[in-house]
């Protein structure tokens, strides 16, 4: 940088031989005082080139002084020297503003590298996030049934299979099949939208009445599954009871009050009953509860595998009449 006018505090002149001819300080040296030449002087006139001598103190209020002399050779034009000028300088305002860049760049340099790093690690970590939400909320959809908020059929056979593969014999699980009584009535008197109303309203009510690490699960349609796990008999009675009460509790969507029904068919699996099994099982016992007349809870029993048999059985050979055109 240039050096300001104003910084410089002192100039003294030497002569050819590196005497002392002036000082600012000090005026004109007397000619008969005999001074010892000066040596920056003598190297600025040999080497025909600034000599600058750095000094630098600390200051009390902890910033560093620096001062320069600096030496310049004076010479004629055919190069002959003349003289050294020496300034005394005051660089402490230049080398405070060096300082204050250089700390200023140890701060920058980092942050400029923060930013260039950061700005497309931000936009990577962002991404990822939206990848896990989207992941989140497809599994989310995948797994649950949108209507009720319950688990669809899928979740429920994976989630008992794994149990059952887990090998755990004792204690048992109990499946119950559930179906709405006359639901069709209820779509055709109200409308689909009202229909969708009420099994929402159901699968909550059934999500309530389970106990926490059962599952409850739509199966489609008007058809509910509940699975309790570490079941008894007297659970199975128990919550099948507590459902079925709560279920003919008068039902008010959008000003309409209905009083409806379920029926309920349960399986309190033996050792090592598959899940395939014990919700046939579960099935036919429900078939059996409507055919009772709806709104009770069945429990399944042997006899029902034979009436199943015998009732295809009939409607075997009644499809094969109707193909024979008999009737
Ligand atoms: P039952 O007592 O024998 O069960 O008589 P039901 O009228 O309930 O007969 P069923 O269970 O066979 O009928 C189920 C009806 O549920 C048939 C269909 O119109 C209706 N349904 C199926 N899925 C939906 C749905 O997502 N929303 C609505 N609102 N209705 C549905
Ligand atoms: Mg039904």
């Amino acid at each position: 940088g240039a050096l300001n006018y104003s910084s410089i505090y002192s100039f003294v002149v030497f002569g050819a031989e590196g005497q002392l001819i002036y000082s600012s300080d000090y005026g004109v040296s007397a000619p008969d005082s005999v001074t010892e030449p000066n040596v920056d002087a003598l190297r600025a006139l040999a080497e025909n080139d600034l000599v600058v001598d750095v000094l630098t103190r600390d200051t009390p209020n902890s910033s560093k002084s620096v001062f320069a002399y600096v030496f310049v050779p004076v010479m004629t034009r055919d190069g002959v020297p003349n003289g050294v000028i020496s300034l005394f300088v005051d660089r402490s305002q230049m080398a405070a503003h060096f300082h204050a860049l250089l700390s200023w760049l140890g701060w920058l340099i980092p942050l400029l590298c923060a930013v260039f790093y950061a700005v497309p690690s931000c936009a990577l970590i962002f991404k990822i996030e939206q990848d896990r939400r989207k992941a989140r909320d497809l599994n989310r959809l995948s797994r649950y049934d949108h209507l009720t908020g319950v688990f669809n059929r899928r979740t429920i056979s994976e989630k008992l299979m794994t149990h059952y593969q887990a090998g755990e014999k004792e204690p048992c699980y109990a499946v119950f099949y559930i179906d709405v009584d006359k639901f069709k009535a209820i779509n055709d008197e109200h409308g689909h939208d009202y229909g969708d109303a009420i099994l929402s309203h159901f699968g909550l009510l059934l999500r309530e009445t389970v106990r926490p690490g059962d599952l409850v699960g739509r199966f489609g349609g008007d058809e509910f599954v509940v699975i309790l796990f570490d079941a008894t008999e007297d659970i199975v009675r128990i919550i099948a009871k507590s459902i079925l009460q709560k279920a003919r509790k008068p039902i008010t969507v959008d000003g309409h009050t209905i009083q409806t029904s379920l029926s309920i068919g349960s399986r309190l699996t033996r050792e090592g009953e598959s899940p395939q099994a014990a919700i046939r099982k579960a099935d036919m016992a429900l078939y059996h509860a409507k055919s009772m007349g709806r709104n009770q809870a069945v429990e399944y029993f042997p006899e029902l595998d034979i009436r199943q048999t015998r009732r295809r059985a009939v409607e075997a050979r009644m499809r094969q009449a109707l193909e024979k055109e008999e009737f």
